[in-house]
């Protein structure tokens, strides 16, 4: 659970990145593992049903289907809101970057009238609606810090911060971890950015090119989001440059 784990998670399948972090991450996971807490001054919930970390896409999928076998679950997020990812870490002119079918969550579809490609806002509003639907209520603010299994009690123990930054331990049965694959940002640890007297952007804090028109802006990486916002740039007349590390394939389509 810890967030440090996630980022090096990643890049433990980046072959660059390997050699550098993998002692590091042997390091990390040997420290988390033998921290100690005390809980005097904490807060006790003990949970009946699954305790479910996240409540993105994944999390919201995995409470309403449990709803629906009629077992009650607590999903816990760190945010304020519900698919925090799509409402806080992504860009103004976003769309599904997946055809909409392999794109809904269990148990009901996208509207009907919804695009091939629903933007941004009709994939927020879905996923509000199909919370709704299901009672699906996240306690907010809240942030699991660690989780351990106690094999004596059959038990998961939470350590989780509060809202008002107080420890609160959860103690359940079954614990569900939906915490995303980009839900923490990754900045490469790249060599002069430091003395870089320009703003310095990830994507999850970048909202729209019209900050930049005129300007020279520099995108690194050309995965799904370097490329739309290398786009969004040259919408709002701004002159962007991609910066590719790897090859880029380009394959020739007929179309019929
Ligand atoms: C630009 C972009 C475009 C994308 N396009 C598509 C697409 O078209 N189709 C598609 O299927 N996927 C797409 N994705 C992938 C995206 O990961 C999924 O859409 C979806 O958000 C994954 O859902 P999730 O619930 O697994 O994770 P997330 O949406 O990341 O949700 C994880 C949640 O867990 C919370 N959390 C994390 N750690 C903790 C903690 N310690 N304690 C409490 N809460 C925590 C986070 O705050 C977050 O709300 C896209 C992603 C990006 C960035």
């Amino acid at each position: 659970m810890d967030t440090w784990t996630e980022i090096e998670g990643k890049r433990i399948h980046d072959p660059l990145f390997l050699k550098q972090y993998q002692q590091k991450s042997e390091d990390s996971y040997m420290s988390a593992s033998s921290t100690t807490t005390s809980s005097s001054s904490k807060q006790c919930n003990k949970v009946l049903g699954p305790v479910i970390v996240g409540a993105g896409p994944s999390g919201l999928a995995v409470a309403a289907c449990l709803k629906e076998k009629g077992i009650p679950s607590l999903v816990i997020e760190r945010s304020d809101c519900i698919a925090s990812l799509w409402q806080h870490k992504t860009y103004d002119r976003l769309s599904l970057h997946l055809p909409k079918k392999f794109c809904e969550l269990p148990l009901m579809p996208f509207p009907f009238d919804f695009p091939p490609y629903p933007s941004k806002k009709q994939f927020v509003l879905y996923l509000e609606a199909y919370a709704k639907k299901f009672g699906i209520n996240p306690s907010f603010n809240r942030t699991v810090i660690s989780a351990e299994h106690d094999k004596t009690l059959d038990q998961w123990r939470l350590h989780v911060i509060g809202p008002n930054k107080e420890k609160e331990e959860y103690t359940c049965r079954w614990l569900i971890v939906a915490t995303g694959e980009n839900a923490e940002t990754v900045t490469p640890e790249i060599e002069g950015l430091t003395e870089f007297s320009g703003p310095v952007v990830h994507t999850s804090m970048y909202k729209s090119g019209q900050h930049f028109e005129g300007k020279k802006v520099l995108v690194v990486g050309c995965g799904n989001s370097g490329m739309e916002v290398c786009l969004d740039l040259c919408n709002h007349n701004a002159q962007p440059h991609i910066v590719v590390r790897d090859t880029v394939c380009s394959c020739k389509v007929s179309v019929h």
